[in-house]
């Protein structure tokens, strides 16, 4: 028996007393709490708490620190731990690290090993499908409605064709995310079109799997592992030597599992392969043959998982690449680092609290006076989009991707 079918073997027998013994790598984690010194800094930072006040949300500390530490009684906080939306600002603002996010996915796990009938219905119908579909959306049922969709949106933002490739040992795996394969595919397309512009040698995977972080926001661990698993199996198989994905929540999670499970191939958002691996040099070069003479006010929005989870160097080259295009003129947003609400599967369930939480970013969008707002996720562009619309504004938003591939030269 390895370590890994003893974990599952000492765990089974203590189910019955709901009691689940911690994982390796969530032990520090857990401990974490330890460590905790009541400064309250976290509160006053936490967007739901600003959001939605202090009787819905009992806000960060509450988790770390008023909360039972006994697995067994965790299920009484369910009320509270569901509203994260796994920002990071507290554990950013810590002065003890204490690493909130991940004990709320902690909790939420044990709650749903042993009262799944606490857990929200809209996280156990997500559940399902990625049980089914090894999606977090369901797929398009008919491929050639999905394919025309996506030529539709292509056409419609004036996107040049790239087909997909599927191929051993490329230097790139470019992986979407679950949200540009089957909903926001101008995203997917977009990015292709940049990866092909710069001569990049790029496959796309044969079967698509989601990269596991629904399942580990929403406390399925075993899901978790197992897609984690699989993916890994996957880019092995193809020989790559990096990923490169457009997503912010799939760049901070793949790059935590390389580096638990070992894969050695890093993990770049696609501003990071821009900045990093082609150069802004050669960015720039490129953009001054640019056929976009659009003379456009932007502002931008920095997704949680880029600056929190992964670093906010990402979004310093997001800065850059925009001061790098023809005609585009930024202006900041005092609140370009606020959670769009779009996190922690809170939109699942308790779309109200996502929706509080975002109104901090529109209204502060609106003073800015820019007409459009870029950000490179597709889901924060999504939660935006969707509540700037429900407000009447006519800003318009545009996945950071879309917007460069966009304004990309024809290839000679
Ligand atoms: S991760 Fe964000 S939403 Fe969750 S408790 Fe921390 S600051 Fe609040
Ligand atoms: S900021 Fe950290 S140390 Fe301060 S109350 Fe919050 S969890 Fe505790």
């Amino acid at each position: 028996m390895n370590e890994d079918e003893a974990y599952e073997y000492v765990k089974s027998t203590l189910k019955k007393e709901m009691i689940t013994p911690y994982h390796r790598d969530e032990l520090d984690i857990i401990n974490s709490i330890g460590s905790c010194i009541n400064c309250g800094l976290c509160i006053n930072h936490c967007p739901v708490v600003a959001s939605v006040g202090i009787n819905k949300f009992s806000g960060p500390r509450s988790i770390a620190v008023e909360l039972s530490r006994s697995p067994p009684e965790y299920w009484s906080t369910a009320d509270k731990v569901y509203l994260c939306t796994g920002c990071g600002t507290c554990r950013e603002v810590c002065p003890k690290n204490v690493n909130i996010p991940e004990i709320v996915n902690a909790i939420r796990s044990r709650i749903l090993d042993h009262r799944p009938d606490l857990v929200p219905k809209g996280l156990m119908l997500v559940k399902e499908t990625i049980t089914k579909y090894s999606l977090a959306f369901e797929p398009w049922e008919d491929k050639l409605e999905k394919e025309e969709s996506r030529d539709m949106r292509r056409e419609r933002l004036g996107l040049r064709f790239v087909p997909d490739r599927v191929k051993e040992n490329a230097e790139v795996l470019f992986y979407p995310g679950c949200q540009a394969e089957e909903r926001a595919q101008e995203v997917r397309e977009a990015a292709k079109v940049i990866l092909d512009y710069f001569d990049v040698d790029f496959t796309l995977l044969d079967e698509f799997s989601c990269c596991s972080l629904p399942s580990h926001l929403m406390g399925d661990a075993t899901t978790a592992r197992d897609l984690a698993k699989r993916l890994k199996k996957k880019v092995k198989k193809l020989g790559v030597k990096k990923v490169v994905t457009t997503c912010a929540g799939c760049t901070s999670n793949l790059a935590d599992l390389a580096d638990r499970d070992n894969w050695g191939v890093p993990t770049y958002h696609l501003l990071e392969f821009l900045a990093e691996v082609i150069g802004f040099d050669r960015f720039a070069k490129a953009m001054q043959g640019s056929n976009s003479s659009e003379q456009v006010h932007v502002s931008v929005h920095d997704p949680c998982h880029l600056i929190r989870h992964t670093s906010r160097q990402v979004m310093d080259h997001a800065l850059t690449i925009l001061s790098l295009m023809p005609g585009v003129r930024v202006t900041a947003s005092e609140a370009h680092d606020s959670c769009c609400g779009g996190g922690g599967m809170v939109s699942y369930h308790s779309g109200d609290v996502a929706d509080a939480v975002v109104a901090e970013n529109i209204s502060a969008l609106k003073k800015t006076g820019a007409d459009r707002l870029v950000t490179p996720c597709p889901l924060c562009t999504a939660q935006i989009e969707n509540n700037l619309f429900k407000s009447g504004s006519t800003i318009e938003v545009d996945d950071l991707t879309v917007f460069i591939a966009q304004r990309l030269p024809d290839k000679e």
